[in-house]
């Protein structure tokens, strides 16, 4: 694919309103906004240049990016969380145009051909034999990815995508239903336009997908400083987040927990920072791995991320109803997708699926060894699944934006002034997170820029307050 490509496509406007009713299309465009599904966050946060306007995503990416390699458990953790990889990557070569034009799939192995010597998905790390593997080699050398007949979704049908992307096949029925929702009765408001989808194009639909309800509205009728600002959307978005907190079951029974010490100020009703071992930052941490499909499913399909979860619902409606998915292995890469090889996470409380690690042939017809891929996280080399990102027995300071650092009181001073609280005015609490909790964080993490105040500060000013009836300050919460 070239990244000059472009994609002709069809769409129906009203153009009394200036918004686009549907988009007709094959299955190339289809498969292109599924494709979405498979991305980790911190690779739509950098591909999308640290704007995503995924709430606090932006700032821990940030936070990953500042943070001395020191910190972390290895090197290629670092890399890890920048660069994570996806695990569709190598189908999703076969789209059209692909959204991530950066990644390329490569290995690395050491230059030594000893017969213990292993290879790596992540630059950098370290060999059984002691070398470092840094040598770049093609992850899949005999078959290409074949994107002829459809990539997720297979077939010859045309598509109608509405403007909040919800996938059907074309139907009369389907486009008289979209009608009726938008209130369309005089079809001389109608016109047909042809537009092209390039790889900017495609950018801008990841983009808007993630905040807006119209993002093919946004992506071709309007001028860019026209469309709504990203702010406005999680001001919107806020009143969801409180009102689907109660949702989940508690889990105070959780075998494991995460214990958090918190700084909140009551003045401003807000978080002021937490300070945390590795097990907090390598849960936070851990969202930037997460395929979107992925957190999607954990979310149960309320992520309130402008209409993304329609896109997660028409992979559902176009596999369940109409047999259009190409295999069940596609099906899973876009409603379960998994992590990659050891980008799992000891201290990681929610349900997330990680791929086996492999054994690969590398090598020439004169020569070929059987490798294994080794764990980047792990000090010492070797194949066992785990470990963390974050080094341990460190102490880290995390704002409620979702900076983080390695503690410092000098930084903890800075953040209490910016946020203009008194500093005698700061109450100290304990907290701790179970599944529910990791959960709400991380759809709190998506869709706010105070994460911690979101999921915390209710309930912990409620604490306070029947501290101060003279009850017994419980250690854990909520
Ligand atoms: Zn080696």
């Amino acid at each position: 694919m070239s990244s000059s490509m472009k994609l002709p496509l069809k769409l129906l406007v009203d153009k009394e309103k200036n918004r686009v009713v549907f988009a007709e299309s094959d299955i190339d465009f289809v498969n292109i906004l599924f494709s979405f599904l498979t991305l980790p966050i911190g690779i739509i946060v950098r591909i999308l240049g640290k704007k995503s306007s995924l709430g606090a995503m932006d700032r821990l990416y940030e936070s990953v990016e500042n943070l001395d390699a020191r910190y972390f458990q290895t090197a290629p953790c670092k890399t890890m969380l920048l660069h994570p990889k996806n695990v569709s990557g190598f189908p999703c070569e076969g789209l059209a145009l692909r959204v991530d034009d950066s990644e390329q799939l490569v290995y690395y192995r050491c230059p030594k051909k000893g017969s213990t010597c292993g290879f790596s998905s992540v630059p950098g790390v370290r060999c059984p034999c002691g070398q470092v593997m840094e040598v770049p080699f093609p992850a899949n050398n005999s078959d290409s990815a074949d994107g002829s007949d459809g990539v997720f979704v297979r077939g010859a049908t045309s598509f109608i995508v509405s403007d909040d992307l919800s996938v059907k096949p074309v139907s009369m029925g389907a486009s008289l239903a979209l009608f009726q929702k938008l209130g369309i009765e005089d079809g001389s408001v109608l016109e047909k336009r042809n537009v092209e989808l390039g790889a900017e194009e495609v950018l801008r639909l990841l983009k808007r997908s993630l905040v807006s309800k119209r993002p093919l509205t946004d992506v071709f009728l309007q001028e860019p400083d026209m469309i709504d600002d990203a702010e406005k959307s999680l001001k919107s978005m806020m009143a969801v987040i409180t009102q689907t907190r109660v949702k989940y079951r508690s889990t105070a029974t959780d075998s494991k927990r995460i214990n958090v010490k918190l700084f909140l100020s009551k003045e401003i009703g807000k978080v002021v920072y937490a300070e945390a071992r590795e097990d907090l930052v390598d849960q936070l941490f851990s969202f930037l791995t997460f395929p979107l499909g992925s957190i999607l499913r954990l979310l149960d399909k309320h992520s309130s991320l402008g209409c993304i979860d329609n896109l997660y619902e028409s992979v559902e409606l176009l596999s369940n109803n109409y047999n259009y998915m190409k295999s069940k292995e596609c099906y899973d890469m876009l409603l379960a997708p998994k992590l990659p090889p050891y980008f799992g996470c000891d201290n990681q409380l929610l349900d997330i699926g990680e791929m086996c690690s492999q054994t690969i042939k590398v090598g020439h017809q004169s020569w070929t060894k059987c490798r294994c891929e080794m764990n980047p996280k792990l000090q010492t080399s070797g194949t066992a699944t785990g470990g963390g990102f974050a080094k341990g027995l460190t102490t880290f300071m995390v704002t409620d934006e979702m900076e983080v650092t390695p503690l410092s009181p000098i930084s903890a001073v800075h953040v209490i002034n910016k946020l203009m609280v008194p500093i005698n005015s700061l109450e100290e609490a304990h907290a701790s997170l179970g599944e529910a909790e990791a959960l709400n964080l991380l759809r709190a993490c998506l869709i706010s820029r105070t994460a911690l105040s979101d999921v915390f500060s209710p309930s912990l000013l409620m604490l306070l307050d029947e501290r101060w009836c003279g009850q017994n300050y419980s250690k854990s919460l909520p």
